[in-house]
């Protein structure tokens, strides 16, 4: 199939690039390079365009012949999504609905995209399953939900196909060792772990200590993005084949807190590293773990890194051998 990928050079991105060229398709990334890196993407075809501009959609569109997108291309951080919320709702709302405009003039019918566990807020249960309420408590995540709600309402409507996937917390580096994480401002826990342990920063500060939860730190369901990468490539198969699509959630199905995060880092750096124990972070739940019994059942996905120490190992592989990410690798 020819695919274009929109943010196709961020990080989860380049990971599903590398995986549907793998899986024998003809991709093309779509990305304005606000965040995402063109080394990540070397020798596959590239389009710089933005998508709240219609014309560079279009044009990319056709041009390639595309008969399916994977839609990465959007605002992710829910700390200045509450600070600037107009970059939010431009982005991934007006970017949205622009690039669903664009696929029912150009004639493409099928859609894979990027969402998240931010949609569901505050959990009742858990592990949460795609039935949980949907109440986010984020602008990041409601500009994500909208564009879900928008999905549904364009295949009731017109006939669209899509499946869209709430990854829980992406983590861990291709584990061939050329493509990682590379976020500037870096904001995620393992990369700053990591760079605490590079001696790029001073420490690692913990987020709260006092959760309810067994160590007092906060518990999240770490994903390998190789894992997302394949859902995405199965994903889009099915909907090929035939399969109804519709939301899916991506995690491993098990917790781990900060601490054990931590711990794990240090079994793979094989060294202490430094830590400060903060304030709460605002926002953040004290739990999240996915239950992924639907991707697993409707589109075969098997996690491949389930245990931690294994997809902290890929990211510490990339960030000592990237250790100014793609800018100069040593
Ligand atoms: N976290 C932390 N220190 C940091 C960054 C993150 O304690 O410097 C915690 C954060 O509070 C959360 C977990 O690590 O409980 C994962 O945070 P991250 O930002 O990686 O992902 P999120 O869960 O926000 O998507």
């Amino acid at each position: 199939m020819n695919v274009l990928v929109t943010g196709g050079a961020g990080y989860i991105g380049s990971h599903t690039v590398k995986a549907l060229v793998e899986a024998g398709h003809h991709v093309v990334v779509f990305d304005d390079l606000s965040t995402g890196h063109r080394a990540s993407v070397a020798g596959v075809p590239f389009v710089q365009g933005d998508v709240t501009r219609r014309e560079d959609l279009l044009d990319a569109l056709k041009r390639y012949s595309i008969d399916a997108v994977m839609h990465f291309a959007a605002k992710s951080l829910v700390g200045e999504s509450m600070q600037d919320p107009a970059k939010y709702y431009v982005n991934n709302v007006a970017g949205g609905v622009t690039l669903l405009e664009a696929l029912r003039e150009a004639g493409v019918e099928t859609i894979i995209f990027s969402s998240t566990a931010a949609v569901y807020g505050e959990p009742e249960s858990i592990p949460i399953p795609e039935e949980h309420p949907l109440r986010p408590t984020s602008v990041y995540g409601r500009t994500k939900l909208m564009f879900e709600q928008m999905l549904e309402d364009y295949r009731r409507v017109y006939g669209l196909r899509y499946a869209a996937l709430r990854y829980f917390n992406a983590a861990g580096a291709d584990p061939g060792g050329q493509i990682g994480e590379d976020h500037d401002p870096e904001t995620h826990l393992i990369p700053i772990v990591l760079q605490a342990a590079l001696g790029q920063r001073e420490a690692v500060t913990i987020f709260g200590t006092d959760y309810d939860t067994p160590d007092g730190t906060c518990i999240r369901d770490y994903i390998h993005v190789t894992d997302l990468a394949d859902a995405h490539v199965l994903a889009l198969e099915a909907l090929k084949a035939g399969g109804p699509g519709g939301v899916y959630n991506l995690g491993n199905g098990n917790g781990f807190s900060v601490r054990q995060v931590i711990e794990a880092a240090e079994r793979v750096v094989g060294a202490k590293i430094p830590v400060k124990e903060g304030d709460r972070r605002a926002g953040d739940p004290a739990v999240l773990v996915a239950s992924s019994e639907k991707a697993r059942r409707e589109l075969g996905w098997k996690p491949r890194f389930t245990d931690l120490d294994e997809i902290v190992r890929t990211a510490w592989q990339w960030h000592r051998s990237h250790p100014n990410g793609y800018a100069r690798p040593s």
